[in-house]
């Protein structure tokens, strides 16, 4: 736990837009979002990933496609 005080990872979601398709938790609808992965040593951004995801818009459930 003490390197969480020196090492910390932030997320940030960049972008969404709608995507086809339904949740099937919840039957809600889904979007595509976009999000950064900051990881932080010493709050120096070191490496910086960005990936998309399909998450419901209802639950906030990740899915796969
Ligand atoms: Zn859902």
């Amino acid at each position: 736990m003490f390197l969480c005080c020196v090492c910390d990872e932030k997320r940030k979601v960049t972008g969404s837009r709608p995507a086809a398709g339904v949740c099937p938790n919840c039957g809600g609808g889904t979007s595509q979002v976009r999000v950064l992965n900051m990881f932080r040593f010493c709050f120096i951004p070191v490496c910086c990933t960005t990936h998309s995801r399909l998450m419901c818009t209802r639950c906030g459930a990740q899915l796969r496609r």
